[in-house]
C-alpha cells in the first residue's frame, strides 16, 4: 500500500474553543484582518467571540465584511488592499465557505503584493500569511482544506485558486450554526454529503481518505433522518458539523469530482446554491458507475438497501426547477470535458454524452 496524507490544520472542536484558545492568536502576530460575510457573523456570536479573544490578548484588528456568496476575485482584491494598507500579520475567516475561502485567497494576495486578479492563475506556487478559520455553516469543510474556490468573472466560472492554504487553526464551535435557517442547513449538509461521496468514489482515494468517508456516511445515517424530520437539535448540529469536517479532511486528500465541476456553471449562470448545484446531479452521477462496489458499501453504511432509497431522500430534500435549455447543457458539458483536472478524479472512463446525460436527467426530466 502507498499513500500520502496531509492535513496541517490544528483543529479545535467544541463549545467556547475560540476563547479557550485565545493565546494561540499571539503566535500569529499583532494585527489581524477579520473577513466575514455581510450579516451572519455579527448575529451568530462568532464575530463577538473572535473580537473578545483578540481584545483579551491585545491583538489589533480590522474588519472586512463584504464577502458575497461565491466570492469574486474583485472582492478578494478589495479585502487584500485593506489588509495591506493596515499591515496585518494574519487573516481570520469567519462564516460559511465563502468568507473562509476569501480569507485564504486574501492571505495569498497580501503575502505576494505583485499578485492581482489578472495574474493569479499561472503564477506558480505561492505562500500566504497565516489563516484562522471559523466555520458557521456545516457544509464546505473549508476550515480543514487547502482549497479556495473563487468566482472568476473574466472566465464566467468558479475555479480553485490553485494554491495550498491550509488554515493554521480551525476553531469549530457548533453553537454558531444553531440558528441556521432550514434551507441553508439543508443546502450545506448536501454539500458535505457530496464531498464525502466524491472523495470516496475518487481516483485519488486512499485507505486513509476512505476512513473519513466511511465515518462521514455513518454520521449521515443519523443526519439524513433528522434533515427529513426537520429536527435540528444541538446534537444534530454537532453531528452534521463533524460530517462536514470529515468531508473536508477527505477532499483535502482527494479533491472533488464530476458533480462539483458540473455544478459550477449552475451556480455561476443560474444562481443555484453551491450545495444544491452538486446535490441535484449526485444521483444521476452515481448511476453512471459501472463498478458499484464502493457505492454499495456506502449505501450499507447509510443503512439503505439501494440507490433508489438514496434518491428518495434527495428528492425530499431537493426540489429544483431550473430554467435551462439543451444548448446550455451542451455548452456546460463541453467545458467539463475540457476540464481535465476534474475528469481525472473520476475513476471511470467518461465521455461528453455521459455528462450531457447526467445534466439532462437531473435537470430536464424532474
Ligand atoms: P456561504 O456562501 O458562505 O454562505 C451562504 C449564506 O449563509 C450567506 O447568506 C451567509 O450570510 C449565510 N450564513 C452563514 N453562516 C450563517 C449562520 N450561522 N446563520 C445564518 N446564516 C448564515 O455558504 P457555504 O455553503 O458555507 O459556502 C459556499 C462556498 O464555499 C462556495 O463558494 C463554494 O464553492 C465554497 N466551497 C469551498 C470548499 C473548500 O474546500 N474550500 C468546499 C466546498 C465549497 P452572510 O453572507 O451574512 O455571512
Ligand atoms: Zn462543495
Amino acid at each position: 500500500m502507498e499513500f500520502k496524507f496531509s492535513m496541517t490544520t490544528e483543529v479545535h472542536f467544541g463549545e467556547g474553543v475560540i476563547l479557550k484558545n485565545k493565546d494561540l492568536f499571539r503566535s500569529l502576530g499583532s494585527k489581524a484582518l477579520i473577513v466575514t460575510g455581510r450579516r451572519s457573523a455579527k448575529i451568530n456570536g462568532s464575530y463577538d467571540d473572535v473580537k473578545k479573544a483578540l481584545d483579551e490578548v491585545n491583538i489589533d484588528y480590522v474588519l472586512f465584511d463584504e464577502v458575497e456568496e461565491n466570492p469574486s476575485l474583485e472582492t478578494i482584491e478589495k479585502g487584500s488592499d485593506i489588509g495591506k494598507k493596515h499591515n496585518v500579520d494574519f487573516v481570520i475567516g469567519i462564516g460559511g465557505g465563502s468568507p473562509m475561502d476569501a480569507a485564504k485567497a486574501i492571505a495569498v494576495f497580501i503575502k505576494n503584493p505583485e499578485i492581482n486578479k489578472d495574474n493569479i492563475f499561472g503564477s506558480g506556487k505561492l505562500e500566504s500569511i497565516p489563516v484562522v478559520a471559523v466555520p458557521t455553516t456545516s457544509g464546505t469543510g473549508s476550515e480543514v482544506t487547502q482549497h479556495s474556490i473563487v468566482t472568476v468573472n473574466k472566465e464566467k466560472t468558479k475555479k480553485n485558486l490553485g494554491q495550498r492554504v491550509f488554515p493554521k487553526y480551525a476553531f469549530i464551535d457548533c453553537r454558531y450554526t444553531n440558528d441556521l435557517p432550514y434551507d441553508i442547513t439543508v443546502n450545506t449538509a448536501i454539500d458535505a454529503f457530496t464531498h464525502l461521496v466524491e472523495g470516496y468514489l475518487n481516483t485519488n482515494s486512499t485507505f486513509m481518505s476512505d476512513i473519513y468517508g466511511e465515518k462521514g456516511f455513518e454520521l449521515f445515517k443519523y443526519c439524513f433522518e433528522k434533515l427529513l424530520n426537520k429536527d435540528f437539535s444541538p446534537e444534530f448540529r454537532e453531528r452534521v458539523m463533524l460530517a462536514s469536517v470529515m468531508g473536508g479532511m477527505q477532499i483535502a486528500q482527494t479533491g472533488t469530482s464530476l458533480p462539483h465541476g458540473m455544478g459550477y456553471p449552475l451556480t455561476y449562470f443560474k444562481g443555484l446554491h453551491h450545495g444544491l448545484a452538486n446535490g441535484v446531479l449526485t444521483i444521476e452521477y452515481l448511476k453512471t458507475f459501472k463498478n458499484r462496489t464502493k457505492i454499495n458499501r456506502m449505501l450499507n453504511i447509510l443503512g439503505l438497501s439501494d440507490l433508489g432509497e438514496l434518491e428518495k431522500i434527495f428528492n425530499s430534500l431537493i426540489n429544483i426547477k431550473l430554467d435551462i435549455t439543451m444548448d446550455e447543457i451542451n455548452e456546460y458539458s463541453r467545458s467539463i470535458i475540457a476540464n481535465k483536472g476534474k475528469l481525472k478524479n473520476h475513476p471511470e472512463e467518461v465521455e461528453f454524452e455521459d455528462i450531457v446525460r447526467i445534466y439532462s436527467k437531473s435537470l430536464l426530466e424532474k
